[in-house]
């Protein structure tokens, strides 16, 4: 918390600086895996609008998850003389290198919650995934210390849902080295899909005999599909399941008894220093940043922000109070 307060400050005064520092309008390239799911239609909105606020202008593209898409669209934005690039990748290890050609223009290039991997990026913003999945992880095992646990990842090409699994494997790894907690699957979600997730957990319960305590899934999307194939079988609201994202159905399915936790990561905050921070660079105004992040090539300046775990005793005190969602919208079908 403090460390985001810092950052506020120090936000502060680089948008004082630049506000003073004139110069032709800022043309910014925002390049986004895709839009689908609820958290990055509010991520977008909330950077766009803040770019604005500064007096930027911001060309957003989405590439619906497809890689060779999203290599050409920044292409183009760099072609469209962006004076700074923010990139949410769908598969990190490929947008890595369109790094190259964007400082070969003279554009740098901050990546936004997903790392670009073995590549000279300049800056990256993200909550801590590994934090996440520890957060997931503890929640799960503080209520079931014992039993059956399925492993459900995000995607396989998305390098948060590695990290994430390696935080949930921290929690995790001396449960079952004691034997007290059996991994009764593992697997993964391609794009972090409700559909695929939904297939896997139906046949890991016909494959176990429903004999699962609790699914630990990386985000709400995956969670929604678990649950689902969980309703099936009338488990729902027995088998504990965790996600991430705090989207408004995962709100609902928390305060029904469906969801057990999320991880609630304000949009708020990453969008909006995202924004300041692409501007700020676009202007030589110094960034400071509280942390680094290894990407195979080198040791990533990185601002993380602090991801907050939230079940049914603190939704009011979290997602309803910053006005993520509202108290009318997650309770709507409470009776
Ligand atoms: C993000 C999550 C999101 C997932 C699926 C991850 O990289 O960190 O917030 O749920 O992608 O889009």
């Amino acid at each position: 918390m403090k460390k985001v307060l810092t950052f506020f400050l120090i936000s502060l005064v680089l948008f004082s600086a630049t506000i003073f520092a004139a110069k032709d309008e800022i043309l910014i390239g925002l390049s986004m895996c895709e839009l689908q799911l609820e958290r990055w239609q509010k991520d977008r909105d909330i950077f766009v609008n803040t770019a604005e606020k500064f007096g930027a202008k911001v060309i957003v593209q989405s590439s619906n998850n497809d890689d060779l898409l999203q290599i050409s669209q920044v292409e183009n934005m760099i072609t469209q003389g962006v004076d700074v690039l923010v990139i949410i990748a769908h598969d990190g290890n490929i947008m890595g290198s369109v790094v190259k050609e964007a400082h070969a223009n003279g554009v740098p290039v901050i990546a936004y919650d997903r790392l670009l991997m073995d590549c000279d990026l300049d800056y990256f913003i993200t909550f801590d995934p590994i934090k996440i999945g520890e957060y997931q992880a503890k929640y799960l095992v503080e209520r079931k210390p014992k039993g059956n646990y399925f492993l459900l990842g995000g995607s396989p090409t998305d390098n948060n849902a590695h990290l994430v699994r390696q935080g949930q494997m921290n929690v995790l790894q001396p449960y079952i080295d004691r034997g007290d907690i059996k991994i009764v699957g593992d697997q993964w979600a391609k794009n972090w899909s409700a559909q695929e997730a939904m297939n896997i957990i139906e046949n890991a319960l016909t494959a176990t005999k429903n004999q699962i305590d609790a699914i630990v899934a990386s985000n709400d999307s995956t969670a929604g599909g678990a649950i689902e194939a969980l309703k099936e079988q009338g488990l729902a609201g027995k088998v504990l399941v965790s996600g991430q994202d705090a989207d408004l159905v995962a709100c609902q399915r928390i305060v029904e008894g469906t969801q057990t936790v999320t991880v609630y990561k304000p949009i708020k905050d990453i969008a909006t220093q995202a924004a300041i921070m692409a501007v700020s660079i676009a202007k030589d105004v110094h960034i400071i940043t509280n942390g680094k992040a290894d990407n195979g090539f080198k040791e990533v300046p990185t601002f993380y922000l602090e991801p907050i775990p939230v079940d049914i005793n603190n939704i009011v005190d979290t997602v309803i109070k910053d006005g993520f969602h509202s108290l009318e919208e997650v309770y709507k079908n409470v009776p």
